[in-house]
Parts: C-alpha cells; sequence; structure tokens
C-alpha cells in the first residue's frame, strides 16, 4: 500500500465537519488523510445552535467551538473565507469561488441549510439583497447585523412561529424591542405540538411581552431605504424597524447541483454517506438519507461517526440507518419537549393529557396498547429523559400510564434505570454517573468526558442534578448511618 496520506476534502466548517474532524482525529484519521476544510464563513468552527447567546450580545468567542489555532495544531488545512463552487468529479478537484482548483482523492460534503426567504413583495431591494433591516437568523455574521441595527424601544417583526423564530422573539423581547411573532398556522411550533400545547406556549409567551398573530401572515415589507413597517394578509399594517425571517430551512445542494450529484430535497446519500459520485460522501442537514432531511444536529452528528468509522476502516462495515427525532428545548423561556406523534394516528391509539392551567404546563402521551407512540410536554418536562428511553427502545409503559409522566414515580425507576440524559450526543445516565465516579465535579467536566450539554445544552440542568445527587449522597448515607 502506497504511504502517501490521501486527500479528504471537506466542503462547509459547521457543526457536521466538526464533529467528523473530532471523530476522525478520534480513529487516527488524522496520520492517515490530509485533510482540507474549505469554510464559506469566516473564522473557525462554532456551535450554531448556541447563536442566540451572541444574538444577545456574548462576544462570538463564547461559542467557537474550534478557533483556527485548533486546525493550525493539528496540520488541517483550513480555508475560512472559501466558497466552493463545484467538484469537478472526474479530475477529482475542489473549485473554488476565487478560481482555484485543489485536489483531492475523498470529499465530504456538509453545506448545511439555508433560510427559506419567502417571496414577500418589497421584502428584496434591486440586486436582489434583502431589504435593509430585513434579517435571516442562521450564522454569525446575521446575529451581529441584528444586533447593530436592534435598538431598545425599537418594533421588531419576526415572521414565523417556530423554534428560531421564538428564541429570536425572546432575545429581541429581552433587549427592550417591541417584539410581534407573525405565523401563518393556527398555533405555535405547530410541528412539534398539537393546538392545545401550541396555544398555552402562546400563552406564556404573551406572558414574556412577546405579542402574537397566528393564522396571519405578511403580505408585504413597507418602506423606502430600510424597512418601516409589513402589511398583514387581514390589511394590518404593524410598524416594524426590523423584520426577523424565521420560515424554516431548506438543505444547501448548490455546491452537489453544480457537480452534477442527484438531489432530492437534500444531496442523497446511501446508508455509507456516499452520494452518487465515488469518492463523495454528504453529511449534516445537507444530506438526504432513506428521503429524510433533518436539520437539527444529533443526526448530523450520528453521521459523522458512521463516515468516519468507514473512512478510517475502523468499521467498515458501519452503517447509518436513520436518526430518531426529539426535540427538547427552551423555547423562549419555556421548557417544551416533543417526541414522535403529536396526534393519534389510529382508532385504538389513546390519548392522555394533563393540563395545569395555572402552572401553564400542558403533558400529554399518546400510547398505543402498551407502547408510547408521542408525548408532548410544555412548562414541565421532566419527563422527558423517560419519555424519550420509551418512545427509542419501545419499552412498554406502566399500566397506569399517568405514571410515565411524573417523573419520580415507578416507571422512571427500575424500566429507565439507563435514561437517555443528553439526546443530542446520546449520552445515557450510566456513563454520566461513571463519568461523575471517575472524579467529573462540574457540567464543563461532564461535557469534557462525555460530550453531554455540548450540544443544545438544554439536559445541563440534568447534569447538574446528577453532579448535586452525587455530591449529596455521602451526606445522605451517613445521615442514616447515624
Ligand atoms: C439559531 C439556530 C438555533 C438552532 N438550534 C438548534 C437546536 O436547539 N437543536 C438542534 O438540534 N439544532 C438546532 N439548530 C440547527 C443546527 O444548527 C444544524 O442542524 C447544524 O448546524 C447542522 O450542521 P451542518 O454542519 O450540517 O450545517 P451548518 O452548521 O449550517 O454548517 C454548514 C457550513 O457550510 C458552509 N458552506 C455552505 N456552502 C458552502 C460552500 N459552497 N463553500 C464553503 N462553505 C460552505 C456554511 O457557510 C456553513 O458554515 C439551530 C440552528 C440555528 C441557526
Amino acid at each position: 500500500m502506497s504511504a502517501r496520506k490521501r486527500r479528504l476534502a471537506i466542503i462547509g466548517n459547521g457543526m457536521a465537519t466538526c464533529r467528523l474532524l473530532d471523530e476522525l482525529e478520534r480513529r487516527g484519521g488524522f496520520d492517515r488523510f490530509e485533510i482540507e476544510v474549505f469554510g464559506e464563513e469566516k473564522g473557525g468552527a462554532y456551535n450554531r445552535v448556541l447563536l442566540g447567546k451572541v444574538l444577545a450580545g456574548d462576544a462570538p468567542d463564547a461559542i467557537v467551538t474550534k478557533p483556527a489555532a485548533w486546525f493550525a495544531a493539528r496540520g488541517v488545512r483550513l480555508h475560512d473565507g472559501a466558497a466552493v463552487r463545484r467538484l469537478d468529479t472526474a479530475g477529482k478537484r475542489v473549485e473554488t469561488a476565487d478560481g482555484e482548483a485543489h485536489r483531492y482523492d475523498l470529499a465530504v460534503l456538509a453545506t448545511g441549510s439555508q433560510p427559506r426567504v419567502p417571496a414577500l413583495d418589497g421584502i428584496l431591494v434591486e440586486g436582489g439583497e434583502l431589504r435593509a433591516g430585513v434579517f435571516v437568523y442562521r450564522t454569525m455574521d446575521d446575529c451581529l447585523r441584528m444586533r447593530a441595527h436592534a435598538r431598545p424601544g425599537d418594533a421588531a417583526v419576526v415572521l414565523g412561529g417556530g423554534l428560531l423564530g421564538l428564541e429570536a422573539a425572546k432575545v429581541l423581547s429581552d433587549a427592550g424591542l417591541h417584539v410581534t411573532v407573525v405565523h401563518a398556522a393556527r398555533t405555535l411550533m405547530n410541528a412539534q405540538l398539537d393546538e392545545l400545547g401550541g396555544e398555552m406556549l402562546e400563552r406564556q409567551i404573551e406572558g414574556h411581552g412577546i405579542f402574537v398573530r397566528t393564522g396571519r401572515t405578511i403580505e408585504a415589507v413597507l418602506g423606502e431605504a430600510s424597512v418601516e413597517g409589513v402589511r398583514l394578509d387581514d390589511d394590518k399594517v404593524l410598524a416594524a424597524d426590523m423584520l426577523v425571517l424565521a420560515c424554516g430551512v431548506r438543505p444547501r445542494t448548490d455546491v452537489a447541483r453544480a457537480s452534477g450529484l442527484p438531489i432530492n430535497n437534500g444531496i442523497v446519500v446511501n446508508d455509507t454517506l456516499a452520494t452518487e459520485a465515488s469518492g463523495v460522501y454528504a453529511i449534516g442537514d445537507c444530506a438526504e438519507h432513506a428521503g429524510r432531511t433533518y436539520g437539527i444536529v444529533a443526526p448530523a452528528w450520528e453521521q459523522a461517526a458512521v463516515l468516519a468509522d468507514v473512512l478510517t476502516g475502523a468499521n467498515p462495515q458501519a452503517r447509518y440507518h436513520g436518526s430518531k427525532t426529539y426535540t427538547r428545548l427552551k423555547v423562549a423561556g419555556v421548557d417544551v419537549a416533543s417526541m414522535g406523534r403529536i396526534d393519534p394516528e389510529l382508532e385504538r391509539d389513546e390519548v392522555i393529557q394533563v393540563v395545569e392551567t395555572r402552572r401553564g404546563s400542558y403533558r400529554k402521551l399518546i400510547v398505543r396498547g402498551t407502547e408510547l407512540v408521542g408525548a408532548m410536554l410544555v412548562g414541565n418536562t421532566g419527563a422527558a429523559a423517560a419519555l424519550v428511553q420509551a418512545l427509542d427502545r419501545g419499552e412498554p409503559l406502566p399500566d397506569d400510564p399517568l405514571e410515565a409522566l411524573c417523573p419520580n414515580a415507578r416507571f422512571d425507576a427500575p424500566a429507565c434505570a439507563d435514561r437517555l440524559i443528553c439526546n443530542c450526543n446520546a449520552v445515557p445516565e450510566s456513563r454520566l454517573r461513571a463519568a461523575i465516579a471517575a472524579g467529573a465535579t462540574s457540567v464543563d467536566e461532564l461535557g469534557l468526558a462525555t460530550r453531554a450539554g455540548t450540544g443544545c445544552g438544554s439536559c445541563k440542568t440534568e447534569l447538574a442534578r446528577l453532579l448535586n445527587q452525587a455530591a449529596a449522597a455521602p451526606v445522605a448515607k451517613l445521615a442514616a448511618a447515624g
């Protein structure tokens, strides 16, 4: 075998690439490959999930996961600020927008997603740019631009009442802006929550001082040089000094398309994450596997691990079989979890709901026989980890499924002794307890040891709870002995 390192080109320097590099390093991949990463965004890699922190005023560095020095220290060549135009898959060259060509033996497309921009009257100016004051919410630059534009007392309209829209709305409202969320569906977060869940969420969000208009959309963006307002489809005009578009994303397939690769919604890959072109793979938001694109981080990270196994030969038989998706997050200050079905599908599906109007909490299970097929929790997500586990493993629910909604009830203890605590990184409780036993004493140390909490961070309170429990254990034992 030749001793020459193979040239591995990675297109995109986002969250999937960041994880792929870690997975390659773990498997000795840096000794096998000469790696070049092409990233259109300037600077190192960052945790996109935490962009809300930068929008809220944190320094950009706070969310950087791999600064340029990380690449330099490992001999990985980072071309930052370099947009790739296409791959010449016959000649095996990466062609960048500035006209350069770089040879590769293997290439990975990890180009992510791009925000949908609806065709609203007045949204674009001549040249096809967004009108001043209109923003998308995808990159560090988007956040820095929004921050520079937003002033306390200004009016902001957010189009889209999904996760991203509500997150942006909360940050802007906390910064002192008058915020209205306009959402086309009848209720908020309708992809993850049923109508009652969406209504409960709306009430809580309004409680934070954010105005919500559901069942409405924007017809026109008004203003001359910069946005001054929006006209809704009921002809009402809302004053707006800024408009944030949060209307969903679509996979970025421009490089793949220019390279002649098969594309449906995303770049089509098989179970080894390979595209039809030999030596070209795709992972993350841009990839479509078995007819599905994901747009969230956990699948991207699972794909990165499989691809690293395949490319390094650590496990050539590794295959990606799709990801189960769960949503568990703090939406504009409200805890929300959603998994599986949001409404019953079959006549025999049973629905169990607990509504606490005063506490603003709503919990719902959809049960088929003894099996959980869907759950949603708004305002009280204590049962989420056990429910994810039950859904994931098809574990039977207790005879009284209501017990499954109470985290400390019988169901939680024996059946789910090894609950999944960090969904993004698939870290079970047992691994966290082992890390604590091995000396981890803080949430950060648990993250270093197990990766838990390093994705969306919504499990950090549970990590702290486990640490506190472990710290209290000797005292409890002593007290019992005394
Ligand atoms: C504000 C926000 C909050 C989010 N919150 C969550 C959350 O709570 N939970 C969750 O699971 N997911 C969340 N997501 C989604 C998550 O960030 C994505 O699923 C994840 O980033 C996907 O990783 P990726 O590497 O595929 O794409 P990205 O991270 O988008 O990286 C793709 C990179 O490729 C670059 N690129 C594209 N084309 C080219 C080209 N031609 N040449 C060079 N470079 C190129 C892009 O500029 C980008 O830097 C959130 C996203 C946003 C924007």
